[in-house]
């Protein structure tokens, strides 16, 4: 499959035509931002690490029977899609308190939730995606109602198969995000699913193997993703 014309470039993906109008490549990136693009860097090997587990967590899950728009992985860094029309809302889950919510709500993080938690932030980046809830969605036509029901279940979901994935393979899955589109009158779970869009923490020694060691200079960054695929490839 041939690279046709870019159609996207984002801070860690670019995406580009194929000579089928239904497909799209997927190709992705060393380069790594956090903080609203404030701070930036390049955690070497993260393009071709984040396909693979991309590619290993996709395929997992059109094995449970939730369908996604990958179509294949084409070599090291370029994965093939369906091209759909993705709709702006970031969905967050969170089993573990971190990050945004812990600074939200005062909360130390580390604390196991009684139950899985969903957010939704709105996609824009001027407005450093704010967290809204359904009726925003729903009231700003970001979303329609039948939509957001298929979405609120699949996310959890793919709570529920990542999590004992995961715990499978001695990480905590603390928290995700998820972005969905649509194509051909259904919602298919796009984007990617990497250590830059999920937290991990290794459950002996509770480090942690995600964007987080670069977001906070942990250090050993490339060691973390690379840990994350050896894990889940065994
Ligand atoms: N996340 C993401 N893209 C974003 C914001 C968050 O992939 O633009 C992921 C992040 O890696 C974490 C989860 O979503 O796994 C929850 O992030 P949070 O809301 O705590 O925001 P952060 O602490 O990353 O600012």
């Amino acid at each position: 499959m041939e690279k046709g014309n870019k159609i996207y470039e984002g801070k860690a993906k670019k995406v580009y035509e194929t000579d089928n109008p239904d497909l799209l490549i997927q190709e992705f990136k060393d380069d790594a931002t956090a903080f609203d693009a404030t701070k930036r860097g390049t955690i070497k090997g993260k393009g071709s690490i984040n396909n693979y587990i991309s590619k290993i967590l996709f395929e997992l899950l059109e094995s449970k029977g939730v369908e996604t728009h990958f179509v294949k992985q084409i070599d090291e860094r370029n994965m093939l899609i369906k091209k759909v029309e993705i709709i702006p809302l970031e969905v967050t889950i969170r089993n573990i308190v971190a990050g945004g919510m812990s600074k939200l709500l005062g909360i130390d993080e580390g604390m196991v939730l009684n139950e899985p938690v969903l957010e939704y932030h709105y996609k824009n980046d001027a407005l450093h995606d704010p967290l809204i809830n359904e009726y925003h969605a729903r009231a700003l036509g970001l979303i329609k109602d039948e939509e957001l029901n298929i979405i609120e279940k699949k996310s959890f979901e793919v709570n529920n198969i990542l999590k004992s994935f995961f715990d499978h393979k001695n990480l905590y899955l603390v928290d995700f995000k998820l972005e969905f589109g649509r194509h051909k009158g259904k919602v298919l779970l796009a984007d990617e699913i990497s250590p830059d869009t999920c937290r991990l923490w290794d459950k002996d020694t509770r480090k942690k193997l995600d964007k987080d060691r670069f977001r906070r200079d942990l250090g050993d960054v490339e060691d973390a993703y690379e840990e994350v695929l050896r894990r889940i490839k065994g």
